[in-house]
Order: C-alpha cells, then structure tokens, then sequence
C-alpha cells in the first residue's frame, strides 16, 4: 500500500496539497483528469513521512494517508 493515494478524479486542481506538504512530495500533472483538471500526483514517495497534511487540507477529500 502506497502512504498517500490520491483520487485523481476527485481533484479539482486547487493545488493546496501541493503548498501543504513539508517534503516536496507531491507534483501536479501534467495531463488532465475527465473533468479537465490538472491533478495531484504522489511523486517522490521516498521523501513522505505520513504527516497527513496533504489529506487535510485537501477541500475536497481526495487524499488518503497511511502511515
Ligand atoms: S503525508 Fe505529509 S509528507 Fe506525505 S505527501 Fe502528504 S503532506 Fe507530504
Ligand atoms: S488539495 Fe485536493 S483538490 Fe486540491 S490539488 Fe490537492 S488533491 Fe487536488
């Protein structure tokens, strides 16, 4: 199981989760999902420690954090 899983079709692009994490973990895409967004991707993964604050800030709950 990854440590963060990202509901690529939930996202809207708003990129707080991208600002909210401290490791430079996550990156937005660079194609879009069915509603036309931009959408987060977890990216550097060695480099995540499960702090949650991707999975809070996120508006629209399309984060999972697993520690
Ligand atoms: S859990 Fe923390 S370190 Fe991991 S991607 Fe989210 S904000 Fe970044
Ligand atoms: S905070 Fe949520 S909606 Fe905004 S870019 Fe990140 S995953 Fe997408």
């Amino acid at each position: 199981m990854e440590r963060v899983v990202i509901a690529r079709e939930g996202c809207k692009g708003c990129e707080l989760c991208i600002a909210a994490c401290p490791r430079t973990v996550l990156v937005m895409s660079d194609d879009f999902n069915r509603s036309g967004y931009h959408y987060s991707i977890f990216k550097n993964k060695e480099d995540c420690n499960s702090c949650t604050f991707c999975g809070i800030i996120c508006p629209d709950v399309c984060i999972e954090v697993y520690k």
